[in-house]
């Protein structure tokens, strides 16, 4: 912009052109003038007109002087002229005074106006007064003083307007031209500012579009239930997730949120929002393909001083492979790698949280502990990779039984634990709840399962805990349904149990039995009594070999406590060998005594199915010398549950050596009567409840003769336990006349005791038959 604005200025620019118009007009008017002025002989006036030329025409070319001064000056040429012009024309000239103060008013300011106009005054009235000019007012032609005033007051007035009206005007100009310069000034200022700020947008902005994290810029609506419409995306963020620019600017942020983005999270983010307040996450987001990706997202509420916030700035960083890190090393710590079930950790975290909402009063849960019934022998059988397919299949059937909210884990081998919550307050209702659970898990158990073409059986034992108990820890109560599911299992297996206290005691009994039997053989706290068996004419024709188990206190432990607890913890493998070495050398001692009796052994189907069962009797026979010809096995129904065909092909191996096998306790067990005739069998053992009420109760007598009548087709022999009184031997009698044991006869008793009765029984023994 020029300095036109500049008043001072444009009164140097008018004074220019003023001198260049006065030179003009004066040159011309002067000329076509000056014959009439010279023919008239009005020297005075040729002069000053040639005068005033001279002057002005010297004004304008010292232009090195001041303003000031050459304006005055001017004024001056005016003054003189007006002067001039006045004595030698008169008051024709008059107007010509005005000149200077209207002049100085518009050229310099007021004050030098003013003083104009009052020399114009004081001229006026001396020359007036004086004579020298003839001021024509009417009624004052005689008084030449008081008409010079009159002419006076008159030019001063009109003066007066004048400079008043023109400084007045010049000094409003000269401000409004200040104010104006004062704003462009300021715009220039903010333009300056402005042009800086967009310089600095645009390089915030460009390093905002290279960053590597992704930022989004989301227009925030204060309505809840509105969207807020995304405004800007960075490059990082389109790269990420696939969309272009234009496809996801307008839309709502949830656009980003998917199927597996957890809704905890979300809801924390919009509560954030709500509150405008800023937070972080961590979320799953999803790609424009439905790719969905981890993201770090820091969310920050933007508001311009003070007011209220009216963006959303969100920058995320993709986190994927640190989660999938993380995720792969939770997996592994917390899940099991064969079935992806929880593992023993993750159970007993939410097993934590289940008993301190149970003890808080909030929602009972319950234990269900689960283990599968001869899993064992599937997996020795057909090998792991069967094995491990089974516990797969068993942990889909589970998973599908129970609700989303329980926990199905598995804790190693074949035990698994359900954790049911939220089953109310109420005890029983929750106890019922839980039984019915564990039904529903043995029936989805029970539906056949085939595992590379071959058909399979799972049945399963459970124990069920309930934390109802104050004071009750999490492993207390996986060690309640532990011993549940023990109590399920002694109790023939494929059943459920519900924990009781009284099983924690029993449970205790047994672990402490086991620890003392472990060291009952090397304490010589056991030893081998013996039971005679008799013909139906009282001759004897053989004996069993019982196990007694003294404690050092002298107190007995019964066979039907110690013998299952050494068959679950497997002691009874090593009892078993020592019960054979025993055996022999009671059969060489009875030998040398005279009394070649054969000899029935108790064989657990748990030492039976030793890979080397077969070789550990080889060894004994071989070592003691005792003839395999004299032994009689005596194995349960119970072996003949699984792996048959195994079973059998030993059976004949032994049976080979001269072993013979008899069948214990036949008719309480499984009893699959179409095997009987392919095992190498000698003899059927009946149960001694069978006996008990026979002949009196017709059930039994009936059960008795079916079994003797088998036996018969079968060329087996039978011996009837349990024989305790005279009624029950005439009733064998009459019945195929079975071999005989039983109290009757002779009471379990150490070797050289039965060697004595049978000394004894050289006589014979025919009170105690009449008996
Ligand atoms: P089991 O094989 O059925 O043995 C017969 C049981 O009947 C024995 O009980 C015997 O003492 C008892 N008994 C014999 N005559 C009578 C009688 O007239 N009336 C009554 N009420 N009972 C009679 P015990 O000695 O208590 O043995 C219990 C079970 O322990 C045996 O039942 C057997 O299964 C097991 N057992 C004992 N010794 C051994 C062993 O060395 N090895 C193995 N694997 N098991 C054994
Ligand atoms: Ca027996
Ligand atoms: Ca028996």
């Amino acid at each position: 912009m020029s300095n036109l604005n500049d008043i001072a200025d444009w009164r140097n620019r008018i004074f220019e052109s003023l001198l260049s118009v006065a030179l003009t007009v004066g040159v011309i008017t002067t000329i076509p003038i000056l014959p009439f002025l010279i023919g008239q002989g009005l020297w005075p006036v040729v002069a000053a007109d040639i005068a005033a030329l001279g002057w002005i025409f010297a004004i304008r070319r010292l232009d090195h002087l001041t303003y000031s001064v050459r304006v005055l000056h001017f004024i001056g040429v005016v003054y003189a002229f007006s002067i001039t012009l006045m004595l030698s024309i008169g008051a024709a000239s008059l107007s010509f005074l005005l000149g200077p103060p209207v002049i100085a008013a518009i050229m310099l300011s007021l004050r030098p106006a003013m003083l104009a106009l009052a020399l114009g005054a004081v001229s006026l009235v001396a020359f007036g007064a004086a004579g020298h000019v003839a001021l024509n007012v009417p009624g004052l032609e005689q008084q030449p003083f008081k008409a010079s005033l009159v002419a006076a007051l008159n030019y001063s007035s009109i003066g007066a307007m004048l400079v008043l009206i023109c400084s007045t005007l010049l000094k409003g100009l000269s401000h409004s031209l200040a104010d104006a310069r004062g704003s462009a000034a300021s715009l220039e200022r903010s333009e300056a500012t402005l042009r800086e700020l967009n310089s600095e947008l645009e390089l915030t902005s460009a390093a905002v579009s290279r960053l590597n994290d992704m930022v989004i810029i989301a227009r925030a609506v204060d309505r809840e239930d509105l969207a807020q419409p995304i405004g800007f995306v960075n490059d990082a963020f389109l790269r990420r997730t696939g969309y272009a620019r234009s496809e996801i600017v307008g839309r709502s942020l949830r656009v980003l949120v998917g199927p597996d983005s957890d809704p905890g999270v979300v809801e924390g983010i919009h509560a954030a929002m709500v509150s405008l307040r800023s937070c972080n996450a961590e979320l799953l987001v999803y790609a424009r393909d439905g790719a969905a990706f981890w993201v770090e997202l820091h969310m920050l509420p933007f508001s311009r001083g003070g007011q209220s916030a009216s963006h959303w700035v969100v920058v995320g960083r993709d986190i994927t492979e640190r989660r999938s890190a993380a995720e792969a090393i939770h997996r592994l710590a917390y899940y099991d790698v064969l079935t992806g079930l929880p593992n023993r950790r993750l159970l007993v975290e939410r097993l934590d949280a289940m008993v301190a909402a149970a003890h808080a009063g909030t929602s009972l849960g319950a234990v269900l502990y689960i283990d599968l019934d001869n899993f064992k022998k599937v997996n020795d059988a057909r090998g792991h990779a069967t094995g491990d397919a089974l516990l797969e299949l068993v942990a889909t059937r589970l998973t599908r039984v129970v609700r989303r909210q329980d926990t199905v884990a598995r804790l190693g081998g074949d035990e698994f634990v359900v954790l049911l919550a939220g089953l109310g307050s109420e005890t029983r209702a929750a106890t019922q709840h839980a039984l019915a659970l564990a039904d529903q898990i043995r029936g989805a158990l029970a539906e056949a399962i085939e595992i590379m073409g071959q058909g399979y059986h799972v049945s399963a034992s459970i124990g069920v805990a309930l934390p109802l108990r104050s004071g009750q820890t999490a492993p207390d109560l996986l060690r309640e349904a532990d011993t549940a599911m023990y109590r399920a299992k002694a109790d023939g297996r494929n059943g459920v149990a519900l924990f009781e206290t009284d099983m924690l005691a029993d449970a205790q009994r047994a672990l402490a039995i086991e620890r003392d039997l472990a060291l009952a053989l090397e304490n010589g706290e056991l030893a081998m009594h013996l039971q005679l068996q008799v013909d139906h004419q009282g001759a004897p024709a053989g004996a069993e070999l019982l196990m007694r188990w003294r404690r050092a206190d002298g107190s007995m432990v019964p066979p039907d406590v110690f013998i299952p607890i050494a068959e679950s913890s497997g002691l009874i493998v090593p009892l078993g060998q020592w019960v054979l070495r025993e055996a022999c050398r009671a059969w060489l001692a009875l030998d040398a005594a005279g009394h070649p009796l054969s000899l029935s052994v108790n064989v657990s189907p748990l030492q039976f199915r030793q890979q080397d069962f077969v070789d550990q009797v080889k060894a004994v026979l071989r070592d003691t010398g005792a003839p395999p010809q004299q032994l009689i096995f005596e194995v349960t129904e119970g072996l003949l549950i699984t792996d048959i065909d195994q079973t059998i092909d030993r059976m004949r191996e032994l049976a080979a050596l001269g072993i013979r096998f008899s069948i214990d306790d036949f008719g309480t067990g499984y009893s699959n009567l179409a095997y009987l005739k392919k095992m190498p069998l000698y003899e059927l053992k009946i149960d001694k409840n069978f006996m008990r009420d026979a002949p009196h109760d017709a059930n039994g007598t009936a059960i008795v003769q079916s079994i003797l009548a088998m036996a018969s087709h079968l060329g087996l022999r039978v011996v009837a336990e349990g024989i305790e009184n005279a009624a029950q031997v005439h009733f064998l009698a009459a019945h195929g006349k079975p071999t005989m044991q039983g109290y009757l006869f002779q009471r379990p008793a150490p070797l050289e005791q039965l060697i004595d009765c049978l000394a004894r029984a050289r006589e014979p023994i025919p009170d105690r038959r009449a008996a």
